[in-house]
């Protein structure tokens, strides 16, 4: 997904021309870090964290090694237990669900939307009912904002909280997208987010952030990322992990804060642009009331969709399909409990979607070949 294109060639991802707008800068940031010599937790870190909170509206931001262990953080600062449930889309990145598992936890499987790829409210309640059925122990909710945009909060708060759930947005894909009004890492209980190198907002590496405006769980949070340790280093007051972001990763990242409200506006006239212009047979994402997506990817509908692909692939175009198999029909997640009577708009995403390059650098001509590639009818 990184590799370097040619100049001729559309990229997926365009990480090379990011980083040679920023290269100087970069160069500099990390030659700070070189002469200071803080690696861990250097002032970087503290830097980056207000400037996130201060991006968001967030009262605290917390970094992170990964937007997995930012999960985790997460799941654990709700003090989720081995035996307790979590309701959890079935159409998204596996880490939503691997984070409660690892924990002992028991996710139950809920469906998306077909028009906006987000978790269905409808679904959500179906998922409650099913755990009352089953006798679980039913604690939280992960919403996942896939490919950038933010799900359909009123709603989904609406339900967890009405059945005293708490409410984690999983938000990797989306940091940078708001909803209502609300800028994401202000929604839910906790936001999490991730800052591997192909999100909206990547570094040079792993990286994740926890979000909250409640500050017993910050406080919680930050306790859990550095082992648990207490108010007196030598006394850990709970089990941990090591989940710190590097320093290096933080001085980095300040400098792509600083462009990042431009690519965010990039990367949605590009989405726009390709609303205008791509063919009937294939459906643009709907974009929902009141949300502004992050537009980490941009992903249609189309079948029959290996063809497209194949098309698209014969006119030198990249394209990815998130996700081919939805989590209740991967090997590991197979077990679990499923909302209702199954998941079938997971199961027809999963041969239907296609994701077409995405990123703030791409131009109205390389657009246009996308399209006209999708198009061709062979
Ligand atoms: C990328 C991603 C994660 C995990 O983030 P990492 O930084 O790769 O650990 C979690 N959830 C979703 C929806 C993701 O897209």
């Amino acid at each position: 997904m990184n590799d370097v294109t040619p100049p001729d060639q559309i990229a997926f991802i365009d990480l090379a021309r990011q980083q040679q707008a920023l290269r100087g800068k970069i160069d500099a940031a990390v030659a700070r870090v070189l002469d200071h010599g803080q690696y861990v937790m250097g002032p970087e870190v503290g830097a980056l964290e207000q400037a996130l909170a201060g991006f968001c509206g967030a009262r605290h931001a917390i970094t992170c090694a990964s937007g997995t262990d930012a999960l985790l953080l997460a799941l654990m600062a709700e003090g989720l237990r081995p035996g307790d449930a979590v309701v959890v889309p079935s159409f998204t990145f596996c880490a939503t669900a691997e984070m409660v598992c690892l924990l002992g936890g028991v996710p139950v499987f809920a469906d998306v939307r077909e028009d906006s790829f987000n978790l269905d409210p409808e679904s959500l309640k179906a998922a409650v009912a099913t755990a009352a059925t089953l006798g679980l122990r039913l604690r939280g909710v992960i919403s996942v904002d896939l490919f950038g945009q933010p799900c359909q909060y009123a709603a989904i708060e609406q339900v967890a909280h009405g059945n005293g759930l708490w409410l984690i947005s999983d938000a990797a894909q989306s940091f940078g997208g708001s909803y209502g009004g609300r800028r994401v890492g202000r929604i839910g209980d906790i936001t999490t987010t991730s800052f591997f190198p192909s999100k909206p907002l990547g570094c040079y590496g792993d990286g994740g952030a926890v979000f909250t405006d409640d500050d017993a769980l910050a406080e919680t949070i930050r306790s859990l990322r550095v082992h648990g340790q207490g108010r007196d280093k030598y006394d850990n007051v709970r089990v941990g992990i090591n989940g710190r972001l590097d320093t290096i990763q933080a001085a980095i990242l300040l400098e792509k804060l600083a462009i990042f409200p431009d690519e965010l506006a990039a990367r949605e006239a590009v989405a726009a642009r390709y609303a205008a212009i791509l063919p009937p047979e294939a459906v643009p994402p709907a974009v929902m009331d009141g949300t502004r997506s992050a537009w980490a990817l941009y992903t249609i509908r189309t079948a029959p969709r290996d063809a497209a692909q194949q098309r698209l692939q014969r006119h030198g175009i990249p394209s990815m399909v998130y996700y081919r198999c939805p989590l209740h029909r991967q090997t590991a997640y197979r077990g679990f409990p499923v909302a209702g009577n199954g998941l079938p708009v997971s199961e027809r995403l999963a041969e239907t979607v296609l994701s077409l390059p995405m990123h703030p650098y791409l131009g109205p001509e390389d657009q246009a070949r996308v399209a006209a590639a999708l198009a061709v009818a062979d």
